[in-house]
This record gives C-alpha cells, structure tokens and sequence, in this order.
C-alpha cells in the first residue's frame, strides 16, 4: 500500500510517500516545499541518493500540493507512474482538542473539529485544513487520514490537565493542558518495549523527546498520564528558542518594561528566549556543546538548565508514577547529543538507574540501551519516525473502512 504523509505549515509543506505493508515501511520519495505564497518558494524533492532543487513562484497551499504530485509521477524524479496508485494520504494536524483520542478517517464533520481547534493553535491548524482541502480537491477519491499530536495525551486524568485558573475559563474557551508530540512519544514507548520484550501494558516509562520543540511524557500502561507541554507547545522544558516554563508573573511584568502587545510577548517566548536566548547565539544544540566544551560558560548555561530540567521532569514522574522502568531518549538531542544525555542521566541513581557513560559516547542516531546491564532502571536511545506512525495509523485506518 502506498501512503502519502503531508505535513502542511503556515508557509512550508512537508512531505513523504511510503510502500507500507503490516510488517515492513520503506521511504520512496520526500521533500519540502518551502516559503509557499512567495515568488521564490523552494521545493526540494529527493529519490534515495538523488536530490532535486527548484525555485519557482509557489502561491498557495493548492499550488504547493500540486508541485509535489507532478513530481512523485514525473517520469526523471518520480516514483509511481499515477497518482491512482496512492491508497491514501495521512495528515499531521497539530491540535485535535478534546474531540480526538486517536486518529481518523477524514469527513466533513472531523474537518469541521479540526477547524473549531483553530483557535487553540492558530499557527498550525489553519495550515493543516489548507493541506486536507487542497488534497480533497486535487484527488477528491483518495481516503484521507488525519493523525494528531495532541491525541495521545487524552488520557490524561483532569487533575493533571487543568490548569489552577477560574474554572469558567475552561468551559468558556477549553483551557487546559493538551500535549504535543504525542504520535513520538507512543512509537518510541512501543519500539522500546517491543525491542526490549516489554510488555507496555504493565510498564512505566518515561519518554523525553528532545528537539528543536521538547517535550517529557509519563506513560503508564501505554498511556499518556502527564506531559510537559501544555496549552500551547511553549510549557515545558527550555527549547530552541522557546522559553518552557516560565513564572506566569514574567508575562506582565516584560510587557510592562519592554512595551510589548500581545504579538510582542508572543515571539519574544516563542523565538527569542531558549536555548537561542541564554545562550545569545544558537538555538542548536550541536553549536551549544562544541561552544561549550571550547569554554563558553552562556553556551554551558543553555545546556545545563535543558539537562536539568529534563532531569526535573523525570524526578516528577517517576513520583507521580510511583516508579519507573524505563527512561527512553529522542528527538535529535535525545538521540544523538551524547553530553547532554550524560547531563540528564548522571545522578540518577537514587531512581535505580546505572547509566553506562562508555555505551553513551560509543552510541549515536541508533536504538540502543546506555545504562550497565544490571540497571534496575533502563535508559535507552530510541530514533523516532513521525511519518511513520502517520502512515501506519493511515494505512490501519483505510485497511479497516
Ligand atoms: P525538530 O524538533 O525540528 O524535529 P530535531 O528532532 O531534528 O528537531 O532536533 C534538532 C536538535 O537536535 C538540534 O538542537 C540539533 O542540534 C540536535 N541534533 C541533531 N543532530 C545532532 C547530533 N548529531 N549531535 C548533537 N545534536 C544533534
């Protein structure tokens, strides 16, 4: 079965075509079409080995789609022969509210649930319905699946999802903690346990997934009990150049002193603070570690308070989890950044955990266990693969209509 994942953002569009079979996933094409709406969007396709670069004027999400299905049937760069052979087209969509446990076939009605979660996240959503309209149009009889990054957080019990605000506010515009990065969070626990011989039913895990956005969850039983991030993906721990928790108090407090409006504060928490605002040069890790291990004590305070917040959250838990069996590392940091690993791991013993220091330098971009054999507590380095749960649930989906 071929399945073709969008993932659509205000001005970008990302995209893969898997071969899915129940046992088996194999990547055929990929690409990004990036600064839509502008004279001089790029679009970068790639067939294996083979990359394919253009620049051309790109108005809108429709256009966009449109580039991209002429070069999947193209006869030099693409890899089906037409585009009857797509079985279905998997959608990210970021904000699924409390309508969405899991993911769905796409109708009128899921469309119009998606659309009232606009407001929750005004950035992403209105994005995603351009890419699930665009499709609708250009291939009208092609199934189309909708997987959520807030869905597996639903089953988070109400004490660990509201926030201590007036209740009113809740019911007037759903105020509370939703979660994000929820398809990562569940395909690194369920490789994990199955790699491990695990039984994810009756097993606490910890998942930390560290990228440009981060986020920690607590997984009981397979199920999502409390995550880091909350109404919007800036709670949490410190990112890029997100700010992560912060004292609500701040928010006036700069509007006031610095004169910002809303639209001020906004992008001054989203993409001036973080790892870019501690540091006052990069948001990337690898820039951070390098600057630091050369002496940059700016650089050595961004990746220390990443290492001990993320520590914070494991502490917290493991408490509400009374225990945990397994702490699982992702993201491009979690999976490759081997000092920050060691930063967050290191002085957890009192948690049963045995962290191996020589299997973590030796262990890079691979599923791999980095604590001593005996360790009571297991830490382990898992690659996660977004696309690939959007089009296993697609393919799931379609299978069962
Ligand atoms: P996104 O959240 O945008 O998907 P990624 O999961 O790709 O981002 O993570 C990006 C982060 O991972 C950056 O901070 C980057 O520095 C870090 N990273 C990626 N590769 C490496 C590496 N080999 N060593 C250390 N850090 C890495």
């Amino acid at each position: 079965m071929k399945i073709l994942v969008i993932n659509c953002g205000s001005s970008s569009l990302k995209y893969q075509v898997l071969e899915m079979s129940s046992d088996s996933s194999k990547v055929l094409a990929k690409g990004l079409v990036e600064r839509i709406g502008s004279q001089n969007a790029g679009h970068t396709h790639k067939v294996g080995d083979n990359k394919y670069q253009f620049e051309k004027p790109i108005i809108d999400h429709t256009e966009a789609i449109k580039n991209v299905l002429n070069a999947l049937i193209d006869p030099t760069m693409g890899v089906i022969s037409s585009l009857f052979e797509i079985d279905a087209v998997g959608h990210r969509v970021a904000h699924g509210g409390d309508y969405f446990f899991k993911s769905v076939a796409v109708d009128d009605d899921v469309v119009a649930k998606i659309e009232k979660c606009c407001a929750l996240a005004p950035l992403h959503n209105p994005a995603n319905l351009l890419g699930i309209r665009a499709m609708a149009k250009l291939m009208p009889d092609t199934s189309q699946v909708a997987v959520f990054d807030t869905s597996f957080h639903q089953t988070m019990p109400d004490y660990a999802y509201m926030y201590a605000l007036d209740y009113s506010f809740y019911e007037k515009y759903k105020i509370r903690r939703y979660g994000f990065h929820g398809t990562s969070h569940k395909f690194v626990a369920e490789k994990a346990c199955k790699l491990l011989g695990m039984d994810i039913n009756n097993s606490k895990i910890i998942t930390c997934h560290l990228g440009n956005g981060s986020s920690i969850t607590a997984i009981k039983n397979g199920k999502s009990i409390d995550t880091s991030m909350g109404f919007t993906p800036l709670e949490g721990v410190p990112m890029g150049t997100r700010c992560g928790n912060i004292d609500a108090g701040l928010v006036t407090f700069l509007m006031q002193n610095e004169g910002l409006d809303a639209d001020g504060i906004n992008s001054l928490l989203n993409k001036k603070s973080g790892l870019q605002g501690l540091s006052g040069f990069s948001s990337d890790c690898r820039d951070l570690v390098e600057s630091m291990e050369q002496g940059n004590n700016r650089a050595a305070l961004a990746i220390k308070k990443l290492a001990y917040d993320v520590k914070k959250y494991i502490g917290a838990y493991a408490a509400v989890m009374n225990g945990v069996d397994l702490i699982i590392l992702t993201g491009g940091i979690g999976e490759n950044s081997t000092p920050v690993r060691e930063l967050i791991c290191s002085g957890l013993d009192y948690l049963g955990v045995d962290f191996d220091f020589d299997k973590n330098t030796q262990s890079r971009g691979i599923d791999t266990l980095i604590c001593k054999d005996g360790s009571k507590v297991k830490v382990m380095a898992v690659t996660t693969d977004e696309e690939l749960v959007i089009a296993t649930d697609t393919m799931n989906i379609v299978k069962n209509k």
